[in-house]
């Protein structure tokens, strides 16, 4: 096993991660920007991005690339390492340890990891992904052009994603389990005005039926009536919020029942020297503007941290008792 010892390790690319790194760069901090994949987080699964300020329309992957061409200007190391677990030695330094065996060693991390799309737990939900069940309309919309769509949900992204699917299915019935849309009503107009659109109101979806060749449609459960009923589509897009990535911590971080990670203003969370950023946070809203912004403070906090860190002549690696008086300065 080799340490890579840093400053800040930088856990996840997607804004807050890129954002993240694009600071420490800039702030001169020694730090490694860990990420699985591509950089871009959700950016990669976004068609079109138009409430980033100063960017009226942009599409997502360019302003992934954008943001990563940006962070790499800064000369922060990035590396590929989808990362296995997250502990801390008995200095009190964060081990993080990468498939292959790496271990990356910090007194301090920003982890911004993010969520994964979460299921809807049905019967043929796992027997038909990626045979007409899919959870990112950027990447799958175009195999489902001139056939009919459901979108399941009513958030933010079903509502834009379905809107977005508009352009190749030849119908977009969004179906919902409650009788109004949480969505941002720019996003609901967008969709509800459109030709191809059609919403199927306090509805949950109770089977995904199919045959060898894919999903052939969706059996349905009015939750009001409790009447049911079938719904003929070849593609099924489900968006109904994400799980906050959190397995690979070792350790108990303060989250929000949903498993949010609880922070305090300046990004701190339960232990010391752990900074959270993006979407992995538990807030009100969950935006690339409020991603980048809970970065920069997490790094600047993190910064900030590690001087105190550093004054009290802890250069190599805290011990927990100190990091968690500095964490009080
Ligand atoms: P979300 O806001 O959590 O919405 C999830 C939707 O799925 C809700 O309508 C919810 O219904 C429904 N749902 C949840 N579990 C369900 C289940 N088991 N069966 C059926 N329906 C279920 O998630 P999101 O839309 O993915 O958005 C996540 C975050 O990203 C939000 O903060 C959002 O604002 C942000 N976002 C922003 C943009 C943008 O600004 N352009 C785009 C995409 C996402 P209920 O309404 O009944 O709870």
């Amino acid at each position: 096993m080799e340490y890579r010892d840093h400053e800040l390790i930088i856990v996840g690319a997607g804004p807050a991660g890129l954002c993240a790194a694009l600071y420490a760069g800039r702030s001169e901090m020694d730090a490694v920007l860990l990420e699985a994949g591509i950089a871009g987080g959700q950016l990669l699964l976004t068609e079109l991005v138009d409430d980033y300020p100063g960017l009226e329309d942009v599409g997502g992957m360019e302003l992934a690339q954008k943001m990563s061409d940006h962070a790499a200007k800064f000369g922060v190391e990035a590396t590929q390492g989808n990362v296995g677990t997250i502990t801390r030695d008995e200095q009190g330094r964060f081990l993080v340890e990468v498939d292959g065996g790496d271990v990356y060693r910090a007194p301090a991390v920003v982890y911004t990891a993010g969520g994964t799309p979460k299921r809807l737990g049905v019967p043929g939900e796992e027997e038909f992904m990626g045979k007409g069940v899919t959870y990112c309309a950027i990447c799958d919309g175009a195999f489902f052009k001139g056939e009919e769509i459901a979108v399941i949900g009513g958030g933010d992204s079903a509502v834009e994603e379905g809107e977005f699917l508009t352009r190749y299915g030849s119908k977009v019935t969004l179906i919902h389990r409650r009788d109004e849309l949480r969505a941002q009503a720019v996003l609901q107009r967008r969709f509800l005005e459109h030709e191809k659109s059609d919403v199927i109101w306090n509805t949950v979806v109770e089977e995904i039926l199919g045959d060898e060749k894919g999903v052939t449609g969706l059996a349905l459960r009015d939750v009001e009536t409790g009447e049911t009923s079938e719904l003929s589509v070849t593609g099924v897009f489900i968006f109904i919020g994400f799980t906050p990535n959190v397995d690979v911590l070792g350790e108990h971080v303060d989250h929000d029942p949903s498993g949010y990670i609880e922070t305090d203003r300046d990004m701190r969370t339960s232990i010391p020297g752990f900074f959270v950023a993006g979407d992995v946070r538990s807030q009100l809203v969950r935006q690339i503007t409020t991603a980048v912004g809970d970065a920069t403070t997490a790094v600047f906090a993190a910064e900030k941290y590690l001087l105190d860190l550093k004054e009290r002549g802890e250069a190599e690696g805290a011990s927990p008792e100190i990091a968690q008086e500095a964490q009080t300065v």
